[in-house]
């Protein structure tokens, strides 16, 4: 038999409205073995969002306390507000053989970057920033000034796309969730995902 150690985890980063939290519920909708890792948050929830399935809404002293005891694999302040992922959620994950998928910004998948966890990091870009400010505008979670302040900082998060393996530039909707489910699909694929796959192969015969 061939062999493989096929999860890992899948990073999605985005500037504020590009689409993350949209392309993540089609691709979590299409594939049956991806998890969502639910972040931990000082921020409030906003409008339905429910404790425990958008987020883990905690107050910071919780998030400090979590965070001294060594709870969280990155953590990062974002927009004035700390956000972080558990790890023992991914390990648990990772090892009943599932890939988990989670929408972290640019400072959080950088850290990532420097542990040992397999990982894809996907860059999701709207065609432009014009069509940005349109969406951030539609989507109406945010003041004008929000908006701009967002906008803001999308240009320098634009900086960070060499450090991902992948970008995927979110115009139609249905064409970014089949870009995102492609490069899970090559990325189980990979040689080294495969545990000696030759051995494997020849186990047969010489059985
Ligand atoms: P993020 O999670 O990155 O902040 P969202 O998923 O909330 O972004 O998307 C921002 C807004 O843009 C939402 O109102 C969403 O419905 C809309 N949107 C996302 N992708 C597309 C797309 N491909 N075409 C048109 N609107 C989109
Ligand atoms: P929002 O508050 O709009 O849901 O998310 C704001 C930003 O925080 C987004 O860029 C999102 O990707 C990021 N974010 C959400 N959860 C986490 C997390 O656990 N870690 C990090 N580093 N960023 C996160």
């Amino acid at each position: 038999m061939i062999e493989k150690n096929p999860n890992f985890l899948i990073i999605l980063s985005a500037p504020s409205g590009g689409g993350k939290s949209t392309i993540l519920a089609e691709v979590l909708k299409a594939a049956d073995n991806i998890d969502y890792s639910v972040s931990y948050t000082t921020r409030p929830p906003r409008g339905t969002e429910q404790n425990g399935v958008a987020y883990h809404f905690v107050d910071e002293r919780e998030f400090l306390r979590r965070r001294e005891e060594g709870d969280f694999l990155e953590t990062a302040q974002v927009f004035g507000r700390w956000y972080g992922t558990s790890k023992s959620f991914i390990r648990g994950r990772l090892a009943a053989r599932r890939h988990v998928i989670m929408d972290i910004d640019v400072q959080g998948a950088a850290q990532i970057h420097t542990t040992d966890i397999p990982h894809v990091k996907i860059f999701i870009i709207p065609p432009s920033m014009e069509i940005l400010r349109e969406r951030l505008m539609k989507r109406a979670t945010d003041s004008p000034q929000e908006i701009e302040k967002r906008l803001t900082i999308a240009r320098k998060e634009l900086e960070y796309i060499p450090n991902y393996d992948y970008l995927v530039v979110n115009n139609e909707l249905s064409q970014a969730v089949r870009e995102v489910l492609a490069i899970v699909q090559a990325e189980e694929n990979r040689v080294g995902r495969y545990r000696d796959p030759i051995k494997g192969f020849l186990k047969q015969e010489n059985q």
